[in-house]
């Protein structure tokens, strides 16, 4: 059996931001109740609200925090029901070293959280890869990613799939990993400079509870108003006004944590919106990522738990696969970028259709014939999500600084779109929470660590 040896397919080191996690003492949670004035009103609880708010509340300071739907996690959903296991339908994996500190609160907490194992195992025409082909294709993403790297780094923004060499015959199948997988959109749509801000990433780990059990462990002691929609954020005022389909809210300052989809789609409007903070919602848009999940009986490939598989790519017929999840017969098929969209688009069967495919091309029509009941997620149908995870299009990498700034001296953005380097991730999306409090603490005059 070859080892796997795909490292995670990331660029460079970075220094972990965020203070260590600790319980959030009940007493210091300073949620307003229905009247008066909140000092900060946060929209959206997924993880960057879950962090803003956990901040402003540890500074002892008052808080509204809401919620469109009827949970908190946002992206971050682990489903029991579908399969009678941990099914996590948005992010399965924690990255490390930004989401360290969630890590250590939840194992705090007493909930199991391992390191993933190491790389993956590739197959290529229906068997396990030879070691040869495992070279090429870590050698080709290197390449894939370098140029791609280079091009951003040298101020070059402009399409990824442009900068690419001539990749050779692995070269679908490191396009796949480097856009869809990475950015959740096809390289023509993925802009060089943003793509060369991206953060290597020390490794992944995995909570057999559910990364959305974790986060919803988070939000515990916040007081959250749930299918609470904000319809617009007006700024003009002595203070921030919030109109929710609930009634109106009033602050000193707000956090916006919803999506920047969200925002573009006209469901959230900003009053007065800057032409500045309209590109950036535009011009950072969210990709396609979708979990097809199956149960498979068995252990037909003979493979082991929460292995990752790729597989040689066939133009556009490409998928990754996370095996035996949490050690049982759940799996998911991975599916980005444009097959992700087209998907969404189909009809329901059409995903359970192309997983069947999937395992018969890849493991035969025997184990194919063994897979049972089939969910497939569609994220970018989810109204209040709108896509999986943002990257910037071309020409627009340095958009994305625009949500790391303070606008109108009392809204600031939070969410896995603005931060700079970890976008994409659940760390990225917490940290990038932390700075938002930071900020509006700073706006409301509150010193903060
Ligand atoms: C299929 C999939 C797989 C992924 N895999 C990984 C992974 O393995 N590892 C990883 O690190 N990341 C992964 N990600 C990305 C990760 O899930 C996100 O980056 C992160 O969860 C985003 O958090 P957020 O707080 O920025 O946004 P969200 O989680 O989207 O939170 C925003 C919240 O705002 C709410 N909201 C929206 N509009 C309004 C409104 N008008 N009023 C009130 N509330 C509103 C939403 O309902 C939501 O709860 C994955 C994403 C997907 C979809």
């Amino acid at each position: 059996m070859t080892d796997p040896r795909l490292s995670p397919l990331t660029r460079r080191a970075f220094l972990a931001g965020g203070a260590a996690l600790g319980a959030l003492p009940l007493g210091i949670t300073r949620a307003l109740g229905q009247q008066g004035e909140a000092d900060v009103i946060i929209i959206g609880a997924g993880a960057a609200g879950i962090s803003a708010a956990r901040r402003i509340a540890e500074a002892g300071r008052s808080y509204v925090l809401i919620e469109a739907t009827n949970r908190v996690g946002g992206r971050t959903v682990t489903d029991t029901a579908l399969f009678g296991v941990p099914f996590d339908l948005g992010a399965a994996r924690l990255n490390m070293p930004a989401a360290r500190p969630m890590a250590a609160y939840g194992r705090a907490e007493g909930l199991d959280i391992t390191r993933a194992p190491e790389g993956g195992r590739l197959y290529v025409n229906g068997r396990e890869a030879r070691d040869t082909d495992y070279e090429a294709f870590v050698a080709t993403v290197r390449r894939a990613e370098r140029a791609i790297g280079a091009a951003g780094d040298a101020g070059r923004d402009m399409p990824a799939a442009r900068a690419l060499p001539d990749l050779g015959p692995w070269g679908p199948s490191a396009r796949f990993v480097v856009g869809p997988i990475g950015c959740a959109k096809e390289l023509d749509q993925v802009s060089t400079v943003d793509f060369s801000r991206a953060d290597e990433r020390e490794g992944e780990e995995i909570c057999r509870q559910g990364i959305g059990t974790l986060v919803a462990q988070l939000a515990r002691p916040l007081t959250v108003r749930l299918e609470t929609v904000a319809r617009s954020v007006e700024l003009t005022g002595r203070l921030v006004t919030v109109q929710t389909n609930k009634g109106t809210i009033q602050g000193r300052s707000v956090v916006v944590a919803v999506p920047p989809s969200v925002i573009a789609s006209g469901r959230l409007r900003i009053l007065p919106f800057q032409p500045r903070y309209r590109t950036a919602v535009e011009k950072i848009t969210l990709g396609a990522y979708d979990h097809i999940a199956f149960r498979l009986p068995r252990n037909p490939a003979s493979l082991a738990a929460d292995e990752t598989l790729y597989f040689k790519a066939d133009g556009a017929r490409a998928y990754m696969m996370r095996a035996r999840i949490g050690g049982g017969d759940l799996y998911t098929l991975d599916v980005a970028g444009d097959t992700a969209a087209g998907l969404a688009n189909a009809a329901p069967e059409a995903a359970a259709a192309f997983a069947r495919e999937a395992l018969t091309r890849e493991f035969g029509a025997d184990t194919a014939a063994r897979m049972g009941k089939v969910h497939a997620t569609r994220w970018s149908k989810e109204t209040y999500a709108l896509g999986a995870f943002s990257c910037a299009l071309p020409g627009y990498g340095n958009m994305r600084r625009a949500f790391i700034e303070t606008v109108g001296g009392r809204m600031v953005f939070a969410g896995e779109h603005a931060h700079e380097t970890l976008w994409g991730t659940v760390g990225g999306a917490w940290l990038s929470g932390e700075r938002a409090a930071r900020q509006v603490l700073g706006l409301i005059g509150v010193r903060s660590g």
